[in-house]
């Protein structure tokens, strides 16, 4: 394993921050853990594993090793007339995965097209969009459990997912994914509820729908709506979507019966994007940041940011989201 000093982390976060990393190292083989441990890395706070840097906003340089998931390979484990168990190193691209599955007319994830990620850091905040989650087919993740320098396999009931959080976001450096297993559907199961999702699928005109007319689809709708990280600095959302007491929602409806919604089992979650854009955000640019004129919950950056600009600029909309709804907005990104 190379260990690189002063190494620039702009390729490796899609804000496109200019900051550096004091060590930089490439995570190849589960070994590699050995020698990080030999270099006695993990006795001190000054570590950070990333997949694509998707969801990190650096605010500074990172004054210790930045650890870099590599670790490649997708293995089938279980196979029944119905469902197929795939295990898939931390370090593959998950569109990629995605993709692969999707061809095979495997079913689960395919709603879960483009999201730009590692297979590894998906379950971090278990990613989700239109209508799935990550959670939905996680049936195991194995990691390298620091505090007690184990090798352990979660059960999904220990990964204790939630809406954007896992223990391994809760516990943040204290896991090392490894491996991610999913058990996914060989008979069709497609979630189409998203008007977005069904309409361009009613305009294919298909006579059977299959897992990747669904991924083309939502690959189409994501590149209409978000912004290419290769050409515009972003990390997707910035913030979570506010989740309110059915009460609490009752009484905002009264004062603002336009607001966005999406109700659940027992709360209500309101659209952030919604909340932000009425404190009058979207499209908004002040130098080199600002908010995206397509969807006010992301933030970007126009070239030449520091995070610590975008970080002002997203205290900004919190101040004015709170004053006007009483709302306390939670980022999303991990701040560093
Ligand atoms: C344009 C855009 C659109 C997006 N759309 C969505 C969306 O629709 N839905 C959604 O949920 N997210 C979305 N995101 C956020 C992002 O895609 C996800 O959070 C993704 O999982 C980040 O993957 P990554 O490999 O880049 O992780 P990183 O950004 O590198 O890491 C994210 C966090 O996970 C930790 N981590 C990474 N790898 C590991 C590992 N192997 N073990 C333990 N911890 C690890 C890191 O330390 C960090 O805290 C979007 C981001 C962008 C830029």
């Amino acid at each position: 394993m190379i260990v690189q000093e002063h190494v620039s982390l702009k390729p490796y976060n899609s804000f496109g921050l200019d900051v550096n990393a004091c060590y930089f190292c490439e995570l190849q083989e589960r070994r590699d853990i050995a020698l990080l441990q030999e270099r006695k890395v993990f006795d001190t706070e000054s570590y950070l594993i990333i997949g694509e840097g998707n969801n990190i906003l650096f605010t500074k340089d990172f004054e210790g090793y930045v650890i870099h998931n590599q670790l490649r390979g997708i293995e089938i484990i279980e196979e029944t007339t119905d469902t197929i168990s795939l295990k898939v190193a931390a370090g593959e691209d998950w569109h990629a995965f995605v993709l692969y599955c999707c061809e095979k007319e495997w079913y689960g994830i395919e709603n879960l097209a483009y999201i730009p990620s590692t297979v590894g850091a998906a379950p971090v905040q278990n990613i989700g969009a239109y209508g799935t989650e990550i959670k939905n087919t996680v049936t195991t993740v194995e990691a390298y459990h620091i505090p007690t320098r184990e090798f352990v396999t979660l059960t999904q009931e220990q990964c204790k997912f939630g809406y954007r959080t896992s223990v391994f976001k809760d516990c943040a450096k204290q896991y090392i994914i490894l491996s991610v297993t999913f058990q996914l559907s060989k008979i069709p199961q497609l979630n189409t509820t998203y008007k977005d999702i069904n309409e361009a699928l009613r305009a294919l005109d298909s006579q059977s729908t299959k897992a990747l007319d669904v991924a083309n689809v939502v690959t189409q709708i994501r590149k209409r709506k978000l912004p290419e990280p290769s050409e515009l600095g972003s990390a997707g959302s910035f913030f979570k979507n506010p989740v309110v007491s059915k009460a609490r929602y009752e009484s905002l409806k009264n004062q603002y019966p336009a607001i966005i919604s999406y109700s659940q089992e027992n709360d209500v979650k309101l659209a952030a994007g919604w909340l932000i854009e009425q404190c009058g955000w979207k499209g908004y640019r002040q130098g080199e940041v600002g908010v995206y004129d397509k969807q006010s919950l992301i933030l970007v950056n126009y070239g030449h940011a520091t995070g610590q600009d975008i970080l002002a600029l997203a205290r900004k909309i919190t101040a004015s989201v709170q004053q006007k709804f009483e709302i306390d907005l939670q980022t999303e990104v991990n701040i560093l």
